[in-house]
């Protein structure tokens, strides 16, 4: 009687440096030779360590997001809104004096009544513009030339409104964390769309 055995069919090597092929000599064999083992054994631990430090990162994000005040989640709204602000006032040059918007220096964004006067108007999309690191530093804005350039952009209605406007408004972090999240999409989206054009290569 003739006892046929079946040769075990040939494995490739799971170690990716090595990749050889090789016949396994007991069940599960994994990789040709103790040498490989090893080299796999440190890859895996190495990858054990780097995502337990990914979950480490994670943790301490979230902790730290637990720990912003409402203070701070309005900074961090408004640093995205004035951002989307500059990027869709590219084309334009400073709102309240002649630079162009070839203009090489700093754009900043000027709020036409100012986050201290009027904190409920921080983030409104008619009250913020770009304008020259000079007049929103150093001239508060600028706001002699600021508002009837400001009639010219929006028109007297928007302005007056923005004039009298005494709404009485507290941000919420959700809402400030809503905020943050939609412009900072919609910065990106301005920027992928003036990418090639070289239009916002200043900020
Ligand atoms: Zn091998
Ligand atoms: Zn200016």
């Amino acid at each position: 009687m003739i006892i046929e055995r079946k040769q075990p069919k040939p494995k490739t090597c799971k170690n990716p440096a090595c990749r050889a092929s090789f016949v396994p000599q007991r069940l599960g064999q994994a990789v040709c030779s103790p040498k490989c083992g090893l080299a796999i054994k440190d890859v895996n631990q190495a990858k054990a360590r780097k995502s337990l430090a990914q979950v480490e990162r994670r943790e301490i994000k979230v902790r730290k997001e637990k720990l912003k005040s409402r203070a701070d989640h309005a900074k961090e709204a408004q640093a995205v809104i004035n951002r989307y602000v500059r990027l869709r006032d590219a084309h334009l040059g400073c709102i309240s004096c002649d630079k162009p918007a070839t203009w090489g220096g700093q754009w900043h964004c000027s709020h036409f009544r100012s986050v201290g006067a009027a904190a409920h108007l921080r983030f409104n999309l008619w009250n913020m513009n770009k304008s020259c690191s000079q007049c929103n530093a150093h001239l508060s804005g600028n706001i002699m030339v600021y508002r009837p350039r400001l009639v010219e952009k929006i028109g007297a209605e928007k302005v007056a409104w923005l004039e009298r406007n005494q709404d009485l408004v507290r941000h919420e972090i959700p809402y400030l964390k809503r905020l943050k999240s939609v412009f900072t999409k919609k910065a990106k989206r301005l920027e992928k769309r003036y990418e090639g054009f070289g239009a916002c290569a200043a900020m």
